[in-house]
């Protein structure tokens, strides 16, 4: 076309003014900037949002979230993210805290909303002062993301909030959530039946910290732990003694470290009781990108290989 009359052309720049900033909520080039609380629940939240978001994560690879110490600078890295996610059920009420004082004021998705919870044992309400905030008025155990059903809601309350902060890739949010939760759904009925293969009084081991009650009742197996939920507790040495007579009475297969939590009082506990070692379990945090539990499928699927190992061997 030859080249448009003055008039014409100043009125074609201004609607390519115009449809700019709408082009762009169309198609965001720039991922969105999304925090979550903890390794576990950052990778889901990768697992859904692809290359659309871009995930801080507060409480890293093998570190513990029940007594994360947050920085100044993190409330101001949180305060300006588009989206911040939590587990919720008391595990990381720190985090809406860090959010608000940094100034976030957009939604705070609770992953663990609508998942079914265990109420934790009634001891753990009077030990508990640091890691599990009781004035929700709930008394539900927060590692609910240890059973892989729980983990399928998780997912579909990500894929929502995503969808909802960034509309224009609601349909890749909503792809890569049915992509991942088959994968989820696989696995869970993977680890169903072998374990259901095992014999009832093998089901059962020990770990450091209360962590895997979600496990438990998903799959069968009895944990017992001389520290209660929240990972800072210190056991009692009447506890200990308690649990190493019943890991002796019950002929209990093995005993496990867990990555965050000190592995001296399961050493003691192992040398004890005459038991010994099955192996390394995530409870609350990834393990770093060479080790065996990176993502959280992959933990899930180690944790479940280390325990089926441990309790099928004679
Ligand atoms: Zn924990």
């Amino acid at each position: 076309m030859k080249a448009l009359r003055p008039p014409l052309r100043r009125l074609a720049g201004l609607l390519a003014l115009c449809t700019l900033p709408m082009s762009s909520t169309l198609a965001r080039a720039e991922p969105l900037e999304v925090s979550a609380s903890f390794s576990i629940l950052g990778d889901m939240v990768r697992q859904v949002g692809g290359d659309r978001v871009r995930v801080r994560t507060l409480v890293g690879a093998n570190e513990d979230a029940h007594a994360f110490q947050p920085r100044p600078s993190d409330a101001r890295q949180i305060g300006s993210s588009a989206l911040v996610v939590v587990n919720g059920l008391g595990f990381d009420d720190w985090m809406a805290r860090l959010a608000r004082s940094g100034g976030y004021k957009g939604t705070i998705v609770v992953a663990s909303e609508g998942v079914n919870t265990i109420e934790m044992a009634e001891d753990e309400h009077d030990h508990d002062h640091h890691g599990h905030d009781h004035d929700h008025g709930h008394g539900a155990d927060p590692h609910a993301w240890q059973d892989l059903g729980n983990a399928q809601r998780y997912v579909a309350n990500i894929a929502a909030a995503l969808a909802a902060a960034d509309p224009a890739h609601a349909d890749s949010y909503r792809t890569n959530a049915e992509r991942y939760q088959g994968e989820l759904k696989v696995l869970d009925a993977e680890i169903r039946a072998a374990f259901a293969a095992l014999p009832a009084e093998r089901r059962k081991v020990v770990t450091s910290h209360d962590a895997f009650a979600y496990f438990g009742k998903a799959y069968g197996i009895r944990f017992l732990a001389p520290v209660g939920v929240s990972n800072n507790a210190e056991p009692t040495a009447r506890g200990v003694a308690r649990l190493i007579t019943q890991l002796k009475a019950e002929k209990i297969p093995a005993v496990f470290i867990e990555n965050i939590a000190d592995a001296r009082l399961i050493e003691r506990i192992r040398a004890e009781s005459g038991t010994r070692i099955g192996g390394t379990l995530y409870s609350d945090a990834l393990s770093a990108a060479g080790g065996p539990a990176p993502d959280y499928l992959s933990m899930m699927r180690s944790n479940f290989k280390v325990l089926h190992e441990a309790l099928s061997a004679p």
